[in-house]
């Protein structure tokens, strides 16, 4: 079964690159979504998280404190990074548990903002990046999420690695702009990934 990456910066599409793919029937799995899960239902990782950061990292009702995080390792990244460690090959592990459940598929995708080049670190076989121009993906996640202003929106633009080497990372491109029809791009890769086509 082959294992798939999907990523893109935010307002790329690639949520909806995704929808589209599991209505294909093609089981998606969320990495991002996942990890929060992970943070507060993984023991060992709510364990180690408690040994980096505290008991106030978690409370009383044993909930990840998501914003005590966020305020320790804003201004730290060191202690981001060491938080990454941990939580990193969790969803590693999870990851590998899904693939096996899922393992009647043709094949597969892992969505995630921040992903590798295939096999670089993971057994991805090939990574697809979903791509549209910045002016767009602003114009987007203001209109879906209106609370966000251009400014904060652009602070994770620039957070988040160059859209030039998210594109190096990829085996696949699709171009989310709006002008390019996204349907058929989608299509030609699936029946690609299915094996039912040999040129894309
Ligand atoms: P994030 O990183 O924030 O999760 P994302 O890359 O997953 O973003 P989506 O949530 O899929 O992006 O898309 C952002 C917004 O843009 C959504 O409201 C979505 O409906 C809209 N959108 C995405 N692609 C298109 C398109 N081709 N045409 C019109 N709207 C689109």
């Amino acid at each position: 079964m082959k294992k798939i990456g999907i990523t893109g910066g935010i307002g790329s599409g690639k949520s909806t690159v995704c929808r589209v793919f599991s209505i294909l029937n093609v089981p998606v799995y969320e990495a991002d979504e996942r990890a929060k899960w992970l943070t507060n239902h993984d023991p060992i990782l709510k364990a180690d998280i408690v040994r980096l950061l505290g008991p106030n990292a978690y409370d009383a009702a044993g909930q990840y404190n998501r914003a005590f995080v966020a305020a320790q390792v804003f201004t730290n990244p060191d202690l981001l990074k060491q938080l990454n460690t941990l939580i990193h090959p969790r969803v590693f592990a999870d990851t590998a548990r899904w693939v096996d459940e899922h393992e009647q598929y043709p094949y597969v995708l892992k969505e995630a903002a921040l992903m590798n080049a295939a096999g670089d670190g993971n057994d991805l076989d090939a990574v697809v990046v979903v791509t549209a121009p910045e002016p767009l993906r602003v114009a987007r996640i203001r209109q879906r999420d209106p609370q966000r202003s251009t400014t904060e929106i652009q602070a994770i633009i620039d957070r988040q690695i160059s859209e030039e080497a998210r594109l190096k990372l990829a085996d696949f491109v699709l171009v989310n702009d709006e002008a390019n029809l996204l349907l058929p791009q989608i299509l030609r890769l699936h029946e690609l990934f299915l094996g039912k086509a040999t040129v894309v």
